[in-house]
């Protein structure tokens, strides 16, 4: 094991480097199915898998609702979006695996989200914590909540506190488990939390976790905080050797009290970069600099206020109109409110709200820009 330390790393930029089909460890044709994530450069991040990689993503994710206390009995509503995204289809097939009945009801529409979990007595939810928030508010709001049958949540893909947790138990009178993955070593399912909330259980028997200290790449002892890297043990398709996610985490040895002997991990708590995730959605600083920078009409100076409000994530944009635009005060600022909006959403794939301010009002820095107000309290 001490031998795999001497292997090189694997980060997000040989996956870029390598896009589409670079990577991939097997001829295209034993790739029978592909997922992306959002990167930075607007090319994604291409993951491939085999009918074997599927099987054990099944697998997995069976594991994990079975860690829920689900069964064949249940029936789980996935409100998790569907498409490349691994998340909608990565629970979906575990559901089927462990023989739950599964409602691929997809992201949004929350009276319909909240009709049929009344009507089909929905017993788990799979989506965002944010988003379970948002229902959790709607269903209070209605008067509803006797009607809810709901006995677990699996939450994920973005980070989210323990304060949230307790509230959204509370709210849907269930038990609310964080679940872990990333598309490059092969969606959700690579970590669990059981019953005990006491980290997350690393399936190591597919996947060798290890943390290190970003800045020296030094492998660190168990109970330091670092990087977390994975090696994935069985995958075909898209195997990672050493793979750097950028989360940080610590690793735990001791035995849970559930039994189980994996190596648990403490729910990730930050990311090394400069990446935020806003309703589930990974959003870097520096695609809204490149929208920027098509439009002649406002500065490359903005800055990101992200805020929770209402449960669900808020993004605002403030953003410099160059001195012409500013002087000229040509109508039709709202034009341009609505156009930066339209790419911002096409870009991001998630809405925000614009503010055009003056020139020259937003703050220079000398050093590293700072970017972004983070408002919630996660
Ligand atoms: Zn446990």
């Amino acid at each position: 094991m001490d031998d795999l330390r001497k292997l090189p790393f694997t980060t997000k930029k040989d996956l870029r480097d390598t896009y589409p089909f670079g990577l991939f460890a097997v001829p295209r044709s034993e790739i029978v199915r592909m997922h992306a994530s959002s990167g930075t450069t607007g090319k994604p991040i291409v993951v491939g898998y085999t009918k074997k990689d599927l099987d054990t993503w099944a697998d997995l994710v069976a594991r994990c609702m079975a860690m829920t206390g689900g069964t064949k009995e249940d029936v789980v509503q996935n409100a998790y979006g569907y498409g490349l995204f691994t998340g909608g289809l990565g629970i979906h097939y575990g559901a089927e695996r462990l023989g739950a009945t599964i409602v691929p009801i997809s992201g949004g529409n929350t009276a319909r989200q909240l009709m049929l979990m009344q009507d089909f007595g929905t017993t788990i939810l799979t989506c965002t914590p944010s988003y379970a928030m948002f229902m959790a508010d709607e269903i209070i709001a209605a008067g509803i909540k006797e009607n809810i049958k709901l006995k677990a949540g699996i939450f994920g893909a973005e980070p989210w506190s323990n304060n949230m947790r307790l509230q959204l138990e509370e709210k849907l009178g269930i038990k609310a488990h964080d679940i872990y993955g990333l598309s490059e070593v092969l969606g959700p399912g690579v970590a669990m939390e059981c019953e005990h909330q006491k980290g997350l259980h690393i399936f190591d028997d597919h996947f060798i976790p290890e943390i290190i200290d970003p800045e020296t790449e030094q492998p660190l002892p168990y109970g330091q905080k670092g990087e977390l890297v994975f090696t994935t043990l069985t995958k075909e398709g898209f195997p990672v050797i050493r793979y750097r996610t950028k989360d940080i985490s610590v690793l735990y040895e001791e035995k849970c009290d559930c039994g189980r002997t994996h190596v648990r991990m403490e729910r990730i708590t930050g990311r090394t970069d400069d990446m935020l995730i806003i309703r589930g959605v990974n959003v870097f600083p520096s695609q809204i600099e490149s929208v920027l920078l098509e439009f002649g009409e406002t500065e490359p100076h903005y800055l990101l206020v992200v805020d929770r409000k209402a449960a669900m994530d808020d993004l605002e944009i403030q953003v410099e109109l160059s001195s012409k635009m500013f002087s000229d005060k040509i109508a039709g600022l709202e034009v341009l409110e609505r156009r930066l909006k339209e790419r911002i959403l096409s870009v991001l794939g998630i809405s925000a709200k614009i503010k055009l301010v003056e020139p020259k009002s937003i703050p220079r820095s000398e050093g590293k820009a700072k970017r972004v107000i983070d408002k919630r309290e996660l």
